[in-house]
């Protein structure tokens, strides 16, 4: 029995012990520990009492020292691809750094098929044993300005359900498909999630990725898109900017290969050499002291502590 978790956390509401049996399918249902806006959300409250989920929130609050007045970077991989784990969780272990993965839930496959671009449920669960902050990234990774009120509300609480019944965590952080938001998309992502990356975007003049800690909008934190053209240069530049003038930076990526493919369909890919270069600029920046490596959950918490909107309510049997 292998133990993933074990305690409550009142801060963050993580409770009860969970093993790798308790996770299977067949799972009774045990302790719930409700998350109040999820409450409100009869779609999603629906599909959580459907699955008989035990869940564990928020597993990795370190007590890091983060603070508005030091620089941050965070690693966020989107799309949950099999080469991520191939190929950038070894990168991260070796460096010993933690981010975000957000994850579209229809995708993620069977471990035994050898086909599947998308990582299976243990595999994901191979980064939330390595410290990272598993995200959710909707359900069919679709348009979501283009769904109907009752497909959205599908497409955002399924995908946090799935989660939280696959690996025991209620995703907190949630990252819209190709960056298509609005306001409305916005509301219903408020009744599920703390907060929402963008796919691009950061403060102006600045450049994309770059946030402002004091004045972060946490529905809409800007992001560096690092694509297969984008020198390692200038993301090791822009780290070392984040580290000297105090910016909390957010770098995405998508595929981590052995090496790109030419034109359209591999733009979104990066050689895993660049990847590791790029690690080891975060790491060697945060080794001096100069910049702290976090999930994005890790950071808002640390540096928005009274964004806490959160309670306990035990199970209902
Ligand atoms: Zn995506």
């Amino acid at each position: 029995m292998q133990c993933i978790k074990t305690g409550y956390d009142e801060t963050r509401l993580s409770y009860g012990i969970k093993d790798t049996e308790q996770l299977e399918p067949t799972t009774p249902k045990g302790i719930m520990v409700m998350h109040t806006t999820v409450k409100r959300n009869l779609v999603t409250s629906a599909f959580l009492m459907g699955l008989g989920i035990t869940p564990v929130l928020s597993e990795n609050l370190s007590a890091q020292d983060l603070s508005p007045n030091i620089g941050i970077v965070s690693f966020t991989l989107d799309d949950a691809y099999k080469n991520q784990h191939t190929n950038a969780l070894p990168v991260m272990l070796k460096y010993k750094i933690t981010g975000t993965l957000f994850i579209p839930t229809q995708n993620v496959g069977d471990r035994t098929d050898p086909d599947s671009i998308v990582m299976s449920w243990p595999e994901i669960l191979d980064w939330k044993a390595a410290g990272w902050e598993l995200g959710a990234h909707t359900h069919t990774h679709p348009y979501l300005t283009k769904l109907p009120e009752t497909e959205l509300n599908a497409e955002l609480g399924y995908s946090a359900a799935l989660i939280w019944r696959h690996t025991g965590t209620f995703p907190v952080s949630f990252a819209s498909p190709y960056g298509d938001f609005d306001d409305r998309v916005l509301a219903a992502v408020r009744t599920i999630y703390e907060d929402q990356v963008s796919a691009w975007g950061g403060l102006e003049g600045i450049g994309d990725g770059f946030n402002a800690l004091s004045s972060v909008d946490v529905y809409n934190i800007g992001r560096l898109g690092v694509e297969r053209d984008t020198k390692v240069e200038k993301v090791c530049a822009d780290i070392a900017r984040a580290a000297t003038e105090h910016y909390w930076l957010v770098l995405e990526f998508h595929q981590i290969v052995e090496s790109a493919i030419p034109g359209d369909e591999g733009k979104y890919q990066i050689p895993v050499g660049n990847f590791e270069q790029i690690a080891k600029c975060a790491a060697e920046a945060a080794q001096n002291g100069k910049l702290r490596i976090a999930t994005v959950q890790e950071v808002l918490k640390a540096a928005l502590p009274t964004r806490k909107s959160t309670s306990l309510t035990k199970p209902s049997e």
